[in-house]
Parts: structure tokens; sequence; C-alpha cells
């Protein structure tokens, strides 16, 4: 294979060398970090091309983004790795990650819409650092886009992220919360028809799997699951990139 040949980096217009990990790496349990340490979460991951300088290139935001979606995650698998791995991570370079996501906490009494039954709590509540995670879930999603399209086209159209989970800061559900829902249930219920791309993409869907849906006016939405209780959907509008064509040749 020659250089004509290799796709270009997710991230930039540099020849890939190396290859990224979709969602990174820190979201998948390791043995150690299971209590039985039978189900190895790190095979098969989904990779896309990248360049050096943009392989592991926002680690930091990663991190935080990993922890605080497996500590929002009612999974028992997010709630085992986020007792193993993350209150490790919390702990350790003198606390600097768990400053930062506990510096804002405090306790908060909610109301649980579960099962349409409505029940009141006392929980902890905790800003997040919303455009660290965006920048996360972007870089997911254009990624994905990139390899649904067999590294042909890349997406450089804007990029909404929404997601059912965040409350405002007064913790009333957001006004997306309403609107989100139904189209999460919509996914889930068209689920069966996979003809329209609806299939659940990832070989360890308990830890992150997507689906990835084309508009009518050719738009994107991607749904991706977190340790299937964590969603993002994912608008991106397309916008063919003038130079980001790749020769293939047979
Ligand atoms: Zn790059």
């Amino acid at each position: 294979m020659n250089s004509f040949e290799k796709p270009q980096c997710y991230c930039c217009e540099k020849i890939a060398t190396t290859k990224d990990h979709i969602p990174p790496k820190c979201f998948f349990p390791k043995k150690k970090d299971l209590s039985d340490g039978n189900h190895d979460y790190t095979n098969n991951l989904i990779t896309v091309p990248a360049c050096s300088d943009h392989n592991n290139s926002r680690s930091k935001d990663d991190e935080y983004t990993a922890a605080v979606i497996a500590m929002a995650s009612t999974s028992s698998l997010a709630l085992t790795l986020f007792k193993s791995k993350w209150v490790r991570a919390l702990l350790r370079r003198e606390g600097l990650l768990g400053k930062r996501i506990f510096l804002t906490a405090k306790s908060a009494r909610v109301i649980s819409r579960k099962n349409r039954v409505l029940i009141p709590y006392n929980t902890t509540a905790i800003s997040c650092e919303m455009q660290r995670i965006e920048r996360v879930i972007e870089s997911i999603a254009r990624a994905l886009y990139y390899l649904e399209s067999g590294y042909t086209k890349k997406c450089t159209g804007s990029c909404i992220i929404k997601s059912p989970k965040f409350l405002n800061r007064d913790l009333s559900y957001s006004q997306d919360a309403y609107i989100l829902d139904p189209i999460n249930q919509a996914f889930i219920h068209l689920e069966k028809y996979q003809e329209l791309g609806l299939a659940r993409k990832g070989k360890n869907p308990d830890v992150f799997y997507y689906q990835f849906f084309k508009t009518t006016d050719k738009n994107f939405v991607i749904r991706m699951v977190f340790y299937n209780d964590f969603t993002f959907l994912v608008y991106l509008q397309e916008k063919e990139s003038m130079s980001s064509s790749i020769i293939f040749t047979v």
C-alpha cells in the first residue's frame, strides 16, 4: 500500500500513521476493574485512522468525561467501574481529577420519574464542565461519521449535542429532556428495522454502542449509549470538505 491509499487522520488532513480508539479506551473496564474479572471489554474496540498529533490528544478531557458518565450511569457495570477504576483515579495524583469533579458538589433533593412514578430522593448534584464533555462527544461523533463513510468523507458542518441526562442548574428538567425522551424512545422502537441503519453498532454494547441515522435533509443523527444508560443524541450537519478526498485504487 503506498501513501496515496492510506486514509487521512480523522481530525486533520495528515496521512494517518496510527489508530485512535472511539470512544477512548478509558471508557472500557479492564479485567482488574471488574469483580469477576472474566469479561474483557477491551477487545474489538472501534478505531479510526489518526496522525500522531491527534492520537489520544484529548486524554484529560476523555478521562474527565469517562469518569462523569460512569458516575452518572445507573447500570451495575458503570457502578462497578466507578467504584474501582475511577475511585482509584480520583484519589491519585493529589486527587486533581477528584477535586475537579467534586469541587462543585452539593446535596440535592430531586424527583425521579422512573416507571412513571415520581420518587423524591436525596443525592449529590455536580456541575459538569459541559464544554469538556461536548468536545469528547463531538470528536467521537465526527470519528464515527468518518468511519461510516469508509474513510472517504469528514463531516465539516455543525454539531449539536443533546442528552436527556443533564438537569438545569436549579435541578429542573431541561426543556430538551421532554423532546429528547420521545426521540430516544423512537430510536429504541425503530431498532428492529435494521435497513434504516438503526442497528446497534459496537462490539461491547454494555459499555458503548451507537446508531447512525441519515435524515431526509441529508443531515445525520447519531445516538450514542454508554453503559446501557447514558444517552447522547448528536446532530451532524453534512458539508463536503473540499480537500479531504482520498484516492482508492484497486
Ligand atoms: Zn491529525
